[in-house]
């Protein structure tokens, strides 16, 4: 049986075979689920924290720059918006809409989730398993309905 031919998801920029993958069909894009499934939480997110100038085609635009050009994950994106707003409270007066402010802040939530890690070792001795699957929010026991994101990549730690 011939195979269909790879197809490249938009979101992650990594190409898969539609045969041993899930994938959503997005007009005439192909998208793995994983990712669609992210990035709905991404704007499910914001359009709660932008209110009425939340822009669906800046942020889906913006998602998609900043996971195949600026090479961070989804799962990062939303972790930094999150603890941007939820943990920082950060005005939205900037946003203009949007996320740009994410390739600016990750390194500060890269920094803070480091040392809410160390801090979590040093008081309860924690697993990093334990402490990874956390949201920012929920570290600092201010937890809101969030649903925990499933893929922590370990290296975003050091
Ligand atoms: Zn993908």
């Amino acid at each position: 049986m011939a195979k269909l031919s790879p197809v490249k998801c938009p979101y992650c920029g990594q190409s898969f075979q539609r045969e041993d993958t899930d994938f959503v069909q997005l007009g005439r894009r192909y998208a793995h689920a994983e990712c669609v499934e992210e990035v709905n939480q991404i704007h499910e997110y914001m359009k709660k924290v932008l209110g009425g100038s939340y822009s669906y085609t800046k942020i889906e635009s913006q998602i998609k720059n900043f996971a195949t050009k600026e090479g961070m994950t989804l799962d990062a994106i939303y972790k930094t918006l999150i603890y941007w707003y939820d943990v920082k409270k950060s005005s939205t007066d900037q946003a203009n809409g949007g996320i740009g402010i994410v390739p600016y802040v990750y390194s500060e939530y890269l920094k803070y989730m480091k040392s809410q890690y160390q801090n979590a070792q040093i008081n309860k001795n924690k697993n990093i398993r334990d402490f990874v699957g956390q949201t920012p929010t929920e570290i600092i026991g201010k937890a809101t309905p969030i649903r925990k994101p499933r893929h922590i990549k370990f290296y975003e730690l050091s």
